[in-house]
Order: structure tokens, then C-alpha cells, then sequence
């Protein structure tokens, strides 16, 4: 095999480099050097590279006909070194450094960097050389490309860009703090002023933020703050296009007479003008088909000219700043709405309870109105309904109390007044309050302790747990034992209570400890889905925790922890 395989190959490559050979030299009879000469310069002038040669920099500029074109510069300013004059100032450097290395390791190597066009604008290139070595193996020449890949960097630039406007835009859901954020992106990056206009609720325009990129400028900044948008139909300054119409524009050079015609008055065209505009371009904030404000991009000292392409690069900036805006007004407006929400809550739970005092004298009246004649024929009738009317009274109280607390909770009034407690004596006087009602339930309260545990607590919030947790067990208890046990656990007071009722599925056993959350329906069970939220306040206000085991159909133990101070 290894012999026949090194015959094979020691036959091959003679006879086809005899045969390459031949077809060379057929070759270069055929096509005569200056025919390939022209044809690699052709080449090179239709390939949208650069090329060069290190013998066209350091001798002739021959092979420099590209770099001519671009720099717009004569041969005598590229010679020898002198291109790395047209190399961005922040990128010389690197360059050096990429051309001394390649120097030193005479082997092949890439480089970017920005070069400067012939219109003044940096340009991102990518250079690319290798080294033509001589019979001693030194660097007889360099050969290289340069091409243009500023499309590209831009596109990359602009992408992490997005990247990072997007993370500082999801920071905060405060409707003030995304629109100063917003404001902060595009300088100076992108800007050397950024303007933030935002139509109010009640349709008015209202300057929101005003950055300048030179904190100098600051007082200048406040003069521009003052400068709200008229709501002009036929106005040409371009928050108002946008803000009125949903237009964006692009003003590539701001003149005086550009300036002149979008002022809204002599105060305003004084202002821009020692703003400075050199470039400026607006587009709107729009969201769900709605103009939420105008973000304004200007250039003065930095001397950019927007074009079409930093144009759609700022649409799309505004659109995803239009979405974090939208959702910041949103939450703003829904916190508004709890608020005011929580803020009826608490004024009707008040009013609400002021006429029951009066009518639990006048149920104490009757009552004793009765016993006064007791012979009388009426009187079984009164004693009965004054029975049912206290009944009532005692949910309906208990109910305003709820909401009460609930509002005292949000406004973070709420107190504890500690004292020595002992928990097991409040669960036996909260059972025995129950007794009748967990009677008419068939559900028998069995507690189940072996000693007090007493700690500082707030005696009667703690009823109010203890109370709210055997309701519920009576309830939803399907009419089985309740088991209420008391016990020490590793420093905290531990209170359980355990029915074997209609049970919790497991992802509700969170939420039903929030406001308002229920887990069954209003038809089946009655209740305003308080207790729980007023309960966990509690515990958490007196440094302990409450949680539920449950499963459908399982019954449920909910378990209260609280730490055991003395
Ligand atoms: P309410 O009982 O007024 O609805 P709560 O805050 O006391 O309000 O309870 C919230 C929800 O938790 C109830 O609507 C019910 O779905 C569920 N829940 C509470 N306790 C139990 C229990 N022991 N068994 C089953 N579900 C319960």
C-alpha cells in the first residue's frame, strides 16, 4: 500500500508540474505583461476597495491612485508617512502599533480605522496588508487593501447604540425619570442638544427636557427650557410639526433664514441663534397611533450635518422610546387611579360607619323599650329582630373595618401598640367568640396547645388574625374540624390552622394575600377578598410571615410565625 501510494505520488506531481510549466510559458507568450498590468488595474478600479503598495507610498505614488481619490489629496501629501496624517486622530495609534507588528512578525495583518474623506467626513476602512518577502526572507514590499466598511460600523454602532438606549430606557417605569433618561441617550453621541417636547393630557404641549452636551451652556439650557411649542397649525418650527401633525424633520443646514421662519417670536430667534444650530432634526413619539411628545436632535459646535440615515436611526430610537414612554404615562396614570381609588375607599368607609353608632343605640333603646313591657304582645317580635339588626350590624362593622384598615395600610399609617401577650389565651377567646358560629357550620374549632406562648404583640391585631384566619376556615372549611395549634419553633410563636375544606390550587397561594384577591367566585362566597391582605400587613408589621400549604379540594393550613420578643 505505502509504496504504491509514494510511486503514485512521486508520478503524479512530476508529469503535472511539467504540464503547468508548459501551460505558463504558453501563457506568457500569449498575454504580454502590460495586457496583465492593465488588466489588474481594472481590476482595481471596479472592486469598491482601495489599493495600495508600500513602494507606491515610500517611492512613486503609482500604486496609490484609490487613496488619491478618496483623500482627494496630491501624491506629495501621502508619501512616506504623511498618509497617517489623514488617519482620525483616535485611531493613529493602533495603526502604528498594527504596522510595527507586522513589520517586526513580516507576517500578514488587518487593521480599522477612520480615514478622512475628501468632503472633511470620517470614513470607517478596514485595511488589510501583506508582505512580499525577498530571497532573504526580509519584507521587500507591502501590499494592501483598504475597504470601506463604514455602512457596516455604523450599523454595528448604531445597534448597541439601541442596545443600551433600550436598557436605560427600561430602568424605570417613573414617567419623569424615563423622559429624562430619554433626553440624556442621544448626547453627545449623537447630539450636542436634545429637546424633549411631550403633549400633555389635556392636549397641551410641555418642554419636558432640555440636555446640552457642553454643561457650560447650562444657563443657556434653561433659557431653551422656557421655549414650550405653540400649537400653531401652520407652524414650521419642527416640535410643533410634530407634536400637532406627527411629521418629522430634517433641516440638514440651519440658516438664519430657516431660523427665522421657525421662530415664534423675536425671543425665540434670538435663543437659537445663540444655540448655534448648525443641523437639527425632529421626529415624534408616537405609540398605539398616538403623538406622545417630539424628540429634537441638534449639532452646533460639533458641526454635524444630520442626513436621511441619522434621520430613520433617530425614528427608530423614538420608536422604542415611545413605547418605554407610553408605558411610563400608563403606570403613571393607573398609580393615579389606585390612588384616588384608595382615596374614596377611605373617605366612604369613614361615612359609611357614621351612622351605624347611632343605630346601635337606637337597637339598645328598642331592646330596653321592650324589656320595659314585657307583657306586651310585641315584645318577642322586637327582642328577635333587634337580635337579627346587631347580627347585621357586627358584619356590616366588621366589613367598614376592613376597608378602614386597608386604606390606613396604603397610607402607611398603620400602627402596633405592643404589649405582653399570649397568644394562646387570644386564639381560646376568639374561639369561644366563634363557638356559635362555627355551630351553625358543623365545624367544631378543636385547639390543640400544651403551653401559653407569650411575646410583645399587638393584642388586638392579633384577634384580628386570629379572628380573620377562623372565618375563612369556617367558610371555605366544607363543615369539617378546624384545628387551630400553638406552638414555640425555633424563636418564633407559630399559630396553624388547618381545615380540610375546598382547598387553594398552588398558583393562587400567593395571591389570594394581596389586595382584593379572591380565589373563588362572588357567587359561591361571599367577602371583599380583604382578610388575608389585612392579615399578612399585620404579621409583616410585627416582623413575622404567613403562608398557606394547600392543594384543590385538600383543605388548607395557613401557618403564622412571629418572632417570640420579651
Ligand atoms: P375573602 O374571604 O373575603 O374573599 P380573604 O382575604 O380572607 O378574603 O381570602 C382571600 C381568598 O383566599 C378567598 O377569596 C379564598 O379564595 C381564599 N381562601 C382564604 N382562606 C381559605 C381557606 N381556608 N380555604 C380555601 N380558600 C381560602
Amino acid at each position: 500500500m505505502t509504496s504504491s501510494r509514494s510511486s503514485h505520488s512521486e508520478e503524479v506531481p512530476a508529469s503535472s508540474t511539467s504540464a503547468s510549466k508548459a501551460s505558463e510559458s504558453r501563457a506568457r507568450e500569449v498575454v504580454p505583461l502590460e495586457e496583465e498590468h492593465e488588466r489588474l488595474l481594472a481590476l482595481a478600479d471596479v472592486s469598491s476597495q482601495i489599493f495600495w503598495t508600500s513602494a507606491g507610498i515610500e517611492k512613486s505614488v503609482g500604486g496609490l491612485p484609490g487613496w488619491m481619490d478618496f483623500t482627494g489629496q496630491p501624491p506629495e501629501a501621502l508619501r512616506g508617512r504623511r498618509w497617517l496624517n489623514f488617519v482620525h486622530s483616535e485611531d493613529r495609534s493602533h495603526v502604528e502599533q498594527a504596522l510595527a507588528r507586522g513589520q517586526a512578525d513580516r507576517a500578514a495583518f488587518s487593521v480599522s480605522f477612520r480615514l478622512r474623506r475628501s468632503d472633511g467626513q470620517y470614513i470607517w476602512m478596514l485595511g488589510r496588508a501583506v508582505p512580499l518577502l525577498d530571497a532573504n526572507g526580509g519584507v521587500r514590499e507591502w501590499v494592501g487593501t483598504s475597504t470601506n466598511i463604514h455602512a457596516y460600523r455604523q450599523a454595528q454602532e448604531r445597534a448597541s447604540f439601541l442596545a443600551r438606549a433600550g436598557e436605560v430606557l427600561s430602568a424605570s417605569l417613573d414617567y419623569d425619570a424615563t423622559l429624562a433618561a430619554l433626553a440624556r441617550i442621544p448626547v453627545p453621541a449623537l447630539a450636542d442638544w436634545c429637546i424633549l417636547d411631550v403633549l400633555g393630557p389635556n392636549g397641551q404641549f410641555f418642554r419636558a427636557q432640555v440636555v446640552a452636551a457642553d454643561p457650560s451652556l447650562e444657563a443657556l439650557a434653561q433659557e431653551v427650557r422656557g421655549l414650550t411649542p405653540l400649537p400653531h397649525a401652520r407652524s414650521t418650527y419642527p416640535p410643533t410639526v410634530a407634536l400637532v401633525e406627527g411629521r418629522a424633520s430634517l433641516l440638514r443646514d440651519v440658516t438664519d433664514e430657516l431660523m427665522r421662519q421657525a421662530a415664534q417670536d423675536a425671543r425665540h430667534l434670538s435663543i437659537m441663534r445663540r444655540v448655534g444650530m448648525r443641523s437639527l432634526l425632529t421626529v415624534p413619539l408616537l405609540a398605539h397611533g398616538r403623538i406622545l411628545g417630539a424628540l429634537t436632535l441638534s449639532s452646533s459646535t460639533s458641526g454635524r450635518r444630520y442626513d436621511e440615515e441619522d434621520l430613520r436611526f433617530a425614528q427608530e430610537l423614538a420608536h422604542r422610546a415611545a413605547l418605554s414612554v407610553d408605558n411610563a404615562r400608563l403606570y403613571r396614570e393607573a398609580r393615579e387611579a389606585i390612588r384616588l381609588r384608595d382615596e374614596f375607599l377611605s373617605i366612604a368607609s369613614h361615612e359609611l360607619k357614621t351612622p351605624l353608632t347611632p343605630l346601635s343605640l337606637k337597637l339598645q333603646s328598642l331592646e330596653r323599650s321592650a324589656e320595659a313591657h314585657p307583657d306586651s304582645s310585641l315584645a318577642p317580635l322586637v327582642r328577635s329582630t333587634v337580635e337579627s339588626g346587631r347580627q347585621q350590624l357586627r358584619k356590616l362593622t366588621t366589613l367598614m373595618n376592613g376597608l378602614l384598615d386597608v386604606s390606613l395600610i396604603a397610607s402607611g399609617c398603620f400602627e402596633l401598640r405592643r404589649e405582653e401577650v399570649d397568644l394562646l389565651s387570644v386564639v381560646r377567646q376568639v374561639v369561644a367568640r366563634l363557638t356559635p358560629r362555627a355551630g351553625k357550620f358543623r365545624a367544631p374549632l378543636v385547639v390543640e396547645a400544651n403551653s401559653p406562648v407569650v411575646g410583645r404583640w399587638d393584642r388586638s391585631r392579633l384577634e384580628q388574625v386570629v379572628t380573620n384566619l377562623l372565618d375563612n376556615a369556617l367558610k371555605y372549611g366544607a363543615g369539617a374540624p378546624v384545628v387551630i395549634r400553638v406552638t414555640v419553633d425555633n424563636g418564633f410563636a407559630r399559630l396553624s390552622v388547618r381545615d380540610k375544606g375546598i382547598g387553594i390550587a398552588p398558583d393562587q397561594s400567593r395571591r389570594i394575600f394581596e389586595r382584593y384577591a379572591r380565589a373563588v367566585s362572588e357567587r359561591n362566597y361571599g367577602g371583599l377578598g380583604l382578610g388575608l391582605y389585612i392579615t399578612r400587613a399585620i404579621v409583616e408589621a410585627e416582623g413575622g410571615r404567613v403562608h398557606v400549604h394547600s392543594a384543590l379540594g385538600q383543605g388548607a393550613t395557613f401557618v403564622v410565625e412571629l418572632p417570640l420578643r420579651s
